[in-house]
């Protein structure tokens, strides 16, 4: 039996695309602190259809006098979540709308929020995943191994973080023995050695891989992958640059 026939998604996981392309009032609730320069906010978002692990949403945000800005931003949380969505957000450097959320937004106030969306990059939970990710990046793969925690699926998942600093480590006592976690400044890039144990003893079926960070770290990332075996087909992407 293929890998890909083994775990069943469940329907909830599937929203229709009709339900995921309006834009809808999302309350925000909480703001919670994961590192210096990240944070994760909370909303309530009543009628939310629905997402799967690894998916992200469309932000707008509309100022008294009618202008709009709006980012996309991945869903750190996991489906299982009903009704609430996180997002944990990197402040860029003079950035306009991650600028807004970290220094003006608070509980109660409203935003819109479209999606689900990037249905390519989403991980269902129905084949072992081996997940890469820079900085910010982590955001969906949190979606996915909070996904697995949940539902204690059995399929494999193995998680490598990497960051500069351990400072700039969000969720890290969320990060069990599947996580590996990389601090570039003192250990450098990522580097073939760190993805060996996944990459020379691959589950049944094989690793579906998932990339995401920003342009540079995504490029070298795939390419230690498939420099370690993984085949092309295999990876997918998710570019914030
Ligand atoms: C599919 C997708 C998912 C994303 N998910 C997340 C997420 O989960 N968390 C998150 O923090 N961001 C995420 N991003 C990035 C996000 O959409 C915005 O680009 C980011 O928040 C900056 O927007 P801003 O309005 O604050 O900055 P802007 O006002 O757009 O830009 C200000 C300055 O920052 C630079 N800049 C823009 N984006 C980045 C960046 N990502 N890193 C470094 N410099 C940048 C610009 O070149 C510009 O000089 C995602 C992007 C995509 C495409």
């Amino acid at each position: 039996m293929p890998a890909t026939d083994t775990f069943k998604v469940p329907a909830r996981l599937v929203p229709s695309n009709r339900a995921a392309a309006a834009f809808r009032p999302a309350t925000l609730i909480d703001i919670r602190r994961e590192t210096p320069a990240m944070s994760t906010f909370r909303f309530a978002v009543p009628d939310w259809p629905g997402h799967r692990p690894g998916q992200h949403v469309m932000m707008r945000l509309t100022a008294p006098d009618g202008y709009t800005a709006q980012r996309h931003y991945s869903l750190a949380s996991p489906p299982g979540d009903t009704g609430h969505l996180e997002l944990t957000v990197d402040h860029v450097s003079g950035g306009e709308v991650s600028g807004h959320l970290h220094t003006t937004a608070k509980p109660g106030d409203t935003v819109e929020i479209k999606g689900p969306l990037g249905g390519f990059f989403a991980w269902p939970g129905d084949r072992p995943a081996l997940l890469l990710g820079g900085g910010s990046g982590v955001v969906p793969l949190m979606s996915m191994l909070r996904h697995h925690r949940t539902l204690d699926l059995k399929v494999p998942l193995h998680l490598v973080v990497s960051v500069r600093d351990r400072e700039s480590l969000p969720y890290a006592s969320e990060f069990g023995p599947e996580t590996t976690v990389v601090l570039s400044r003192t250990e450098g890039r990522l580097h073939a050695g760190q993805l060996a144990a996944p990459l020379s003893h691959p589950p049944d079926g094989g690793w579906e891989a998932y990339v995401c960070g920003s342009n540079g770290f995504a490029e070298h990332a795939s390419r230690l992958l498939v420099t370690g075996g993984q085949p092309r087909d295999r990876i997918r992407i998710e570019r914030f640059g």
